[in-house]
């Protein structure tokens, strides 16, 4: 679970919708992301709620992706 104003990982592509957008839970307007529940919202969106809500958060509303843990970052790597 992230905790308040962390950053949500929504990077499985399970977390958007190719078919077709849907408003968002949150501010209404159109997104093709989806929470890992199903939910239509946008990620930032789901950050500032969080946000605002920390106590309601904790049941898993919106949740990261589950991080394994890598040595090798492949988007990460160009120094
Ligand atoms: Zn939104």
């Amino acid at each position: 679970m992230p905790p308040p104003g962390a950053l949500l990982d929504w990077r499985d592509p399970e977390h958007f919708d190719h078919r077709r957008t849907k408003p968002c839970a949150l501010c209404g307007g159109p997104t093709p992301l989806r929470s890992h529940a199903g939910e239509a919202a946008h990620k930032v969106c789901a950050e500032a709620w969080i946000t605002k809500n920390p106590v309601e958060a904790r049941l898993g509303r919106f949740a990261s992706d589950s991080q394994p843990k890598s040595s090798k970052d492949p988007v990460g790597d160009h120094a």
